[in-house]
This record gives structure tokens, sequence and C-alpha cells, in this order.
């Protein structure tokens, strides 16, 4: 195949060194750092359809997608539309505007335990306000989550958390308070029996388990089957809630969320990524008669200045309309024949690996255990890892900076993409 030729990174590097004395680490999320891959940040200029620009002029098929909203790509041209149409009527007014019913109404005909939804910034916002809701809804203190899940950065849940806790090898955040953490337990994924006994021990006192439903911060890890339907089972035994993360796989891994893919309904749900089609967004919803002790239908406190912000709305309902049944059918294909040309470059080159996938979300992991949990991510080669990203890079394909995240297929991407693809994987998997 033909040879790209990467024009390297002296653009970016010039950026990096300007930014790092003005914003912390010189990035305004860590993860953006690159320090796990050894390498400096790559700065983009622009993004069209499958494909992004870095400043030094190299072009890339980007599976990063902006770390999932970009489901359809970037710069949709809908998506575009939309957001300078209602840019021009006034970008925020503080005041309802009908586009937010709009979204609400999208958001409970496609996600199906979802009756009433309130709109915030971002997935921490949304499962921050989530968890304050069970604690007010229960009246109990504790809540579960998994080690290697990552639902945002509010103090009680970065506890053992993934993404960029994990890419970074961080303990658990310094300034949480030892209070906050005492109330938040953790336990494997995957693992029912853990749950079980934790529930035993402490069931009277637990608020709420968070999930992911399909876990991708410590890259992508299915759920086994039967494990969801375990914790509907056992938080509905002891009256706590369960919340479902769909930051990541609502709107993603099916039309209907995961929660429709695996058929278990949980009584919240929180959201973000696709339903802001790329602008801060985030979402949580559930059944009407917890949701209504939301104020100022009930006492549990919760706004934003921006919440619902026309431009937000009206990019992800852009996204959403695009999002017909028929769109999953085609990611699943796609990414179906990706992971195909993934497994048999690496049997071929005779490298440990894992490749995990559920729908268009996809982790090739460097380890010959299976990864059903955080320790299994854990076995993975980081220093290969850092390596594979690089030589991807130089053969013009973008793959998450991390070995604790997915790769994101979209809409946008074509056949002779993901083909390219599978060269390019190919290559860098020989030179490793
Ligand atoms: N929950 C999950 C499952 C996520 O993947 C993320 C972000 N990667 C978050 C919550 C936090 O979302 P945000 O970065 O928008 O605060």
């Amino acid at each position: 195949g033909a040879v790209f030729l990467h024009k390297g990174y002296e653009g970016s590097k010039a950026r990096y060194q300007e930014a790092v004395r003005l914003i912390p680490g010189g990035v305004n999320s860590p993860v953006r750092a690159f320090r796990s891959v050894e390498m400096n940040p790559v700065y983009i200029e622009r993004g069209e359809g499958s494909r992004v620009f870095d400043v030094d002029g190299n072009e890339y098929i980007d599976y990063l997608c902006s770390w999932g909203p970009l489901i359809l790509g970037h710069a949709h041209p809908k998506v575009v539309e939309a957001v300078q149409e209602t840019a021009r009527r006034g970008t925020s007014f503080g005041l309802p505007t009908e586009l937010e019913t709009e979204m609400a109404r999208e958001v409970v005909q496609r996600v199906p335990s979802v009756e009433v939804v309130r709109m915030v910034n971002s997935g921490t916002e949304a499962t921050m306000s989530a968890l304050r809701l069970a604690r007010a809804y229960t009246r109990r203190d504790k809540i579960l989550k998994f080690e290697g899940c990552y639902h945002g950065h509010a103090d009680s849940l970065l506890i053992k958390a993934g993404s960029g806790v994990a890419t970074l090898g961080l303990p658990d955040s310094p300034g949480v308070t030892e209070g906050t953490a005492r109330h938040t337990l953790t336990v494997p994924y995957n693992d029912l029996d853990s749950v079980e006994w934790v529930f035993q021990k402490f069931g009277d006192d637990i608020a709420a388990v968070i999930v992911e439903p399909v876990a991708g911060n410590m890259g992508v890890v299915p759920p086994k089957p039967g494990f969801l339907q375990g914790l509907r089972r056992i938080t509905s035994d002891y009256g706590a809630l369960l919340i479902f993360d769909e930051v990541m796989t609502g709107f993603r891994v099916d039309y209907h969320s995961a929660q429709g893919r695996f058929q278990v309904m949980p009584d919240l749900t929180t959201m973000g990524k696709v339903i802001g089609g790329g602008l801060p967004v985030g979402a949580y919803g559930g059944r009407r008669e917890i949701m209504e002790m939301i104020a100022p239908a009930g006492p549990v406190y919760q706004a934003g200045t921006l919440s619902g912000n026309p431009l937000a709305m009206a990019a992800g309902l852009a996204t959403l309309r695009e999002l017909r049944p028929e769109v999953y059918e085609e990611l699943e294909r796609k990414a179906a024949r990706l992971e195909e040309g993934l497994r048999r470059n690496a049997e071929e080159a005779g490298i440990p690996h894992q490749i995990n996938r559920v729908g268009s979300m996809i982790t090739l992991f460097f380890t010959g255990e299976p990864v059903t949990n955080y320790d299994g991510a854990r076995s993975s080669d980081a220093k290969r890892f850092a390596r594979y990203f690089r030589l991807m890079l130089e053969e013009g394909v973008f793959v998450p900076p991390s070995q604790f995240e997915g790769m994101f297929v979209s809409a946008a991407h074509s056949m002779e993409d993901i083909e390219r693809t599978i060269e390019a994987n190919r290559n860098a998997l020989k030179r490793l």
C-alpha cells in the first residue's frame, strides 16, 4: 500500500511549550497531555468527516472522535448548520426555549427507562446530580461503584476510577475528604459475588449502584451475560437504586442505548457526549416519581446558568435526528470488519492481544489474558501500547492515546477508511 508521509510534530511542540506556561500541564483535561504514550500532545487545526488535521499538516483517520461524542464524524453539515442558525438568534437566555422540550421528547422516546429528563453541561454534572438525587430518594449515604469505571470527577466518584486516572496511574485523588471516600464502596467489574457480599454487609446503607453498562474507561469491557440483570435484582432486593452511566454508551451502542441493547431497566440514567453533538452537554433522567424530587418540582437542588443551552440543544437534536435505527446496523457492520482485521493482523504478527468490542466501541489490548475487569486491563503491556499509538499516528490513524480507552467508529468512517486502518494496523504491528 501507499506509504503515508508523516510531517512530524514541530508545530504541535511549539504550541505545547507555550501552553504549559499558562495552563496546568498545558491542557484543559489530563488525557490530552499524551503522558502515557510518551510524546507531546498533537494540536488539531480542524476536522471533517472521518478526518482530523493537525497544525503540522498531517491528516489522520480519527477514532478518538472527541472521546465519543462525534458519532456522525467531524463538522457534520446538519450539526454545523443547526448551530449556526441557532446562534444567529442568540447564544443563551437563561429562560426556557422550546428546544429543551424537543430534546427531552427525543430522549424519553429513545431511552426506555427515562420518563423525565434534566439537562446539565457535562457528564460529571450528570453523575454528581444523579447521586445526590439517589441519596435523597433512599435517605442513604453509601454508593457502590466498580474498579476501573469512570463517572466524571465528582469527589465521591474519584475512587478507583478509570479513564485519565487509570492512564496516569494515579492513586485516589488528594482533596477528596476521608468522610466522602468512606461512603464509596468499590468491587471488581463483572463480579456479582462481590456485589452480593457488599450488600449483605452494607445493604441498608447503600443508596445506589452506579455502573457503565458497557465499561469504556478501562478500555472496552463488555458486561458478562447476567451481570446487569444481577445488579438489577440485587438493588431491587435491598431498596437501592440502579444508575446506568450511559454518558459513553447512550445513543452509541444502540438506538435505545445500552439499556435497550441488554434489556435491563435502571432507575436513573446519566447521559452526555453523543447527546450534545460535540457541544458541552450532560443529562440525567429516570422514573417520574424519583425525578420529580428535583427542584423546583421537589426539594433536591440542582441548577445551571447554561443548562439546556440553545446551541448545545440544537447540535444534540441535529445529531439524534440523524441517528435512525439503520445507522446502528451500519456502525455494527463497519466495526465488526475492523475487529476482524485487527484480530487477523495481531494473530499473524504473533502478538498477545485481546480485542473487546460492543457495537462501535473497540479496544485492542496488548495482553494474552481475557479482559473482563480492571485487573485484566492492567495486565496489558503499556510500553507496547505507547509504541503502537505512535506508530499508528505515523501511519495516519488516530487511536485514543491510552490503553484504557476505546476507539469509536463513526457514521463518517467509510469502508475504505476501515480497510486503510486495518492496513495501518498491520504495518504498525510489524514494526512494534
Ligand atoms: N461517565 C462516563 C461513562 C464517561 O465516559 C465520562 C467521560 N469520559 C464521564 C462520565 C464524565 O463526563 P465529562 O467528561 O463530560 O464530565
